[in-house]
């Protein structure tokens, strides 16, 4: 047994998320957790809101609330979502926590100490309207290279060039419109990345294992040279900065940068998690303290590969302090809407909240798992998602589970039979069984998700395609006691199938689990199917379910096309 760490990047606290965010994180994180769960393992799946920063001030501002009030009701309302969609979160926290400040400001204590962090002066937009300074996203003018406007602060969207927010031409808030801008010098820490990056990049070097992906974005990274980031900002919604213990001279007014604090949220969820449950969060992070065992596993989209191989390794190595980092990394790449992006002001895509009130969770988290975009970016259609309800979930798994039950019921009065000896059939579908679980589980550990999919779904098909050969209605007329064996072979492909399915719908497994009076969730099975199909002792009362998974018919897929096509 293992003691396996898994966390999913933190959703920020603006908003619902959309199902690309659900696909390309906090979803295959929960199947890969529910699957280790499943071996024996001790698990420990982490999340949270990323809560910090201007967006949620402006956010909180736009919705006439205070931004703690704001956030507390945000993080509630993404919970309570998350837990719809069945995510398996030990728990999920908040970056705003006491326990994150008092870590954020230890890490940044150390880092200091130890000579990776220095003050610098900074030229920076304030805007006197809006009595605030304005970071680059939130100034917009004209562009001095090719004169267009509106360019962003960082950006122009026109000729492409990266710009300052000084660079801009007759520049103004996008927060009030206001002109009345004017550069100001603050003074900001600023983490050494420069002097970290050997180290960092000797890290790098030892994780033969990670996936090609992983590695190529942070050798990317590496070889361009990291440079030195600010660590604070001029805002009051924040972790305050101190030295010593003590407010920071001169920086009362400054809090840590959301992009400095947020990563460090991984281990003070664990710190929230341990004070709620009485759990020991340091053996999960302090290799001093028995995290040396703990194999740690991060679920992210590509655009977080970075942070996570380099901004944050920069953190925690650079404290020189026994902490965890990554061992295994998992990235994706982008799912979107037919080819476009998710609009909330265009309407277009369905996010987390809606997507639960049209259909039950599992058959996102199926078609969403299936269609991740796990090598390149693919896009949701409405077609696809019926044919994954339709043909993989209501023909083939329910179809099976309900037409065996069904017939045990008509037949065998609803219990396992007795008698009957397992013939050639059930030999070749145990071996044909077999090498499927041993794939099932094999891409599973590679965490290859849609591979993961395409193998269970084969199971499946390989207990419809036993039913259909062995056809125990037409057995049942001469010879009941075949007719018993094939029935209980199949009442335990049903049973195996609760198992096996568990960590992608878990909803509709415990209905099928409950059917066939077997324990929720049920452990992994091996890879002797001989032996799994053994499992239902004859004379055990088992039922028809209701039902599992209804079809979708093309006049609703019709009306969704159009409803969530976006407006442009
Ligand atoms: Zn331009």
């Amino acid at each position: 047994m293992a003691r396996i760490l898994i966390t999913s990047a933190l959703p920020y606290i603006n908003g619902v998320k959309h199902l690309g965010n659900l696909a390309g994180s906090m979803l295959p994180a929960d199947v890969y957790a529910r699957f280790k769960r499943a071996q024996g393992h001790e698990v420990l799946y982490i999340c949270a809101t990323d809560e910090h920063g201007t967006p949620a001030e402006l956010a909180a501002a736009a919705a006439g609330q205070d931004v703690f009030t704001y956030c507390e009701e945000q993080h509630a309302i993404q919970h309570r979502i998350g837990r719809g969609f069945g995510l398996s979160w030990d728990w999920f926290g908040r970056s705003s926590s006491p326990q994150n400040r008092e870590l954020t400001q230890h890490f940044a204590e150390v880092l200091e100490d130890n000579g990776f962090i220095e003050e610098r002066t900074d030229r920076m937009i304030y805007s006197i309207e809006d009595k605030r300074f304005l970071p680059d996203r939130y100034v917009e003018g004209t562009c001095p290279h090719c004169g267009y406007r509106p360019a962003r602060g960082d950006q122009c969207d026109n000729c492409g060039r990266l710009l300052d927010p000084t660079d801009l031409i007759d520049p103004y808030s996008t927060i009030s419109k206001s002109t009345n801008l004017e550069v100001r010098e603050t003074r900001h820490l600023y983490l050494l990345q420069t002097k970290l990056e050997p180290q960092i990049r000797q890290w790098v070097d030892s994780k033969t294992e990670w996936p090609s992906l992983a590695r190529s974005i942070a050798y990317k990274h590496l070889d361009e040279g990291l440079i030195d980031r600010g660590i604070t900002r001029d805002l009051a919604w924040g972790v305050p900065v101190t030295r010593g213990g003590q407010p920071r001279t001169g920086f009362e007014d400054k809090v840590f940068y959301v992009w400095f604090d947020a990563p460090i949220e991984y281990i003070a969820a664990t710190r929230e998690w341990a004070e709620a449950t009485g759990g020991n969060w340091e053996s999960w992070w302090r290799t001093d303290k028995g995290a040396g065992h703990v194999r740690y596993v991060e679920f992210m989209g590509k655009d977080n590969v970075a942070f996570h191989t380099v901004s944050f390794p920069a953190t925690i190595i650079g404290s020189g302090e026994p902490w965890k980092l990554v061992d295994t990394l998992k990235a994706f790449n982008w799912l979107n809407w037919y080819g476009e992006k998710f609009s909330t002001s265009q309407k277009r895509g369905v996010f987390m909240d809606t997507a639960l009130e049209l259909q039950p969770a599992d058959n996102w988290r199926w078609y969403l798992t299936a269609n991740c975009p796990e090598g390149s970016d693919s896009a949701f259609t409405w077609e696809q998602f019926q044919s994954a309800v339709n043909r993989d979930l209501a023909d083939v798994l329910g179809n099976f589970v309900n037409r065996i039950l069904k017939f045990n019921e008509t037949r065998f009065d609803g219990v396992v039979p007795a008698g009957g000896e397992p013939g050639a059939l059930e030999r070749k579908l145990e071996a044909d069984l077999s090498a499927a679980l041993a794939d099932l589980t094999a891409q599973l550990e590679a965490m290859e998700l849609r591979k993961s999919a395409q193998a269970l779904r084969g199971i499946w098909v390989l207990g419809n395609e036993y039913l259909t050969e062995a056809a125990p209605w037409t057995a049942i007329k001469t010879d009941p006691a075949r007719a018993a064996a094939i029935v209980r072979t199949g009442l335990n492909l049903v049973a195996l199938f609760a198992r096996i399915s568990a960590p992608f719908i878990p909803f509709a497994s415990e209905k099928i689990a409950d059917a066939v009076g077997e324990p929720y969730p049920g452990d992994w099975p091996s890879a002797n199917a001989a032996k799994e199909l053994g499992r239902l002792e004859p004379g055990r009362p088992v039922r028809a379910p209701e039902v599992l998974f209804r079809k979708l018919e093309d006049s609703q897929i019709e009306a969704w096309k159009a409803e969530f096509a976006g407006v442009s």
